[in-house]
């Protein structure tokens, strides 16, 4: 990694501008609004303090067998949907996933505290996370980041690498290994993410590769549910188990929801846990397509793969 002289590492509050900044005026609900652009450094050409991860096919692929789905579970720890009553629901999306080689944070909700919280009451401490993977830079999913790092600072932070050049430098200064992604990457044995996809609000999806076929965890799919799960299915050549997370459909009519409904079942996916930005109709509808392989999701819910089976 390349230190920076010129740029000094500032402290929490400079990294919840930035986030701000950046973000706060792209919500999830608000497709409209612009994509966050690099930085004014990055168009002078000064090289961004981060590793960039060899990012070639061979990378993404491993000669492991899959993972036993009954060794994965999910806990949802920030969504705008109620699962367990005692959490508090709040628009975003931040999940836990733990069993594989290292414990994986995805995205981090809207505000950090309530995170915190969220964690608390479900047993989980930052001091257990490895690794976290950001879907896109809407604040509702970066939002928690700065309270996570300010706890445990050496772990590692997958971006994109898309993201403003300031916020990347500012996670590395809580100590945190910067990686950016723009192609598809391994991130540890058995979990990858989908590289960079979409030009207009760019981003990633975690694949997790178990023995009963891939799950696939979205932030906000803002690039297209069905695109996503078809990168995913293009990229590891399994079926797919699983498929949670927003799915971006508020606002979509019955049709359209019913299309991208009948497109999944054409894609094999065999279950379906839609919830934070996938709007009420489509939550319906899914569960009415879905019936016993719909996931009911919202804050508190705990996904036991091995119970799926
Ligand atoms: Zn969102
Ligand atoms: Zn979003």
């Amino acid at each position: 990694m390349k230190k920076m002289s010129r740029y000094s590492i500032c402290s929490g509050p400079v990294i919840c501008c930035i986030l701000v900044l950046f973000s706060l005026m792209c919500g999830c609900v608000d497709t409209d609004t612009a994509p966050a652009t690099d930085t004014a450094e990055q168009e002078e050409g000064i090289t961004p303090p981060v590793c960039i991860p060899p990012q070639s096919e061979a990378d993404f692929q491993e000669d492991l067998p899959p993972i036993h789905a009954s060794e994965v579970s999910i806990t949802v720890l920030y969504d705008n949907n109620v699962y367990d009553p005692h959490l508090q629901p709040d628009w975003g999306f931040s999940c836990l996933i733990k069993g594989c080689e290292k414990t994986i944070l995805f995205d981090t909700g809207a505000n950090g505290s309530l995170l915190l919280k969220n964690m608390e009451k479900l047993q989980v401490t930052p001091e257990e996370i490895d690794i976290i993977v950001l879907s896109h830079i809407h604040q509702d999913h970066t939002g928690g980041l700065e309270s996570i790092l300010k706890i445990k600072g050496d772990l590692t932070v997958y971006v994109l690498q898309s993201f403003p050049f300031a916020l990347k430098e500012q996670i590395q200064g809580y100590g945190a290994h910067v990686i950016e992604v723009d192609h598809p990457v391994r991130v540890c044995s058995h979990v990858y993410t989908t590289g960079e996809i979409g030009a207009y609000i760019s981003e990633q999806a975690l694949i997790i590769r178990t023995d009963e076929g891939l799950v696939i965890i979205t932030g906000c799919a803002h690039p297209g549910i069905v695109r996503i799960i078809q990168k995913a299915h293009d990229l590891l050549l399994s079926d797919i188990f699983m498929v949670m997370g927003g799915f971006h459909l508020q606002g979509a009519t019955q049709s359209q929801i019913q299309e991208i409904i009948a497109q999944c079942q054409e894609l094999g996916v065999q279950y379906a846990g839609p919830c934070h930005c996938s709007g009420d109709m489509a939550m319906v509808l899914f569960e009415q397509a879905y019936n016993t392989h719909y996931i009911p999701i919202g804050v508190g819910t705990i996904i036991y793969l091995g119970e799926l089976e």
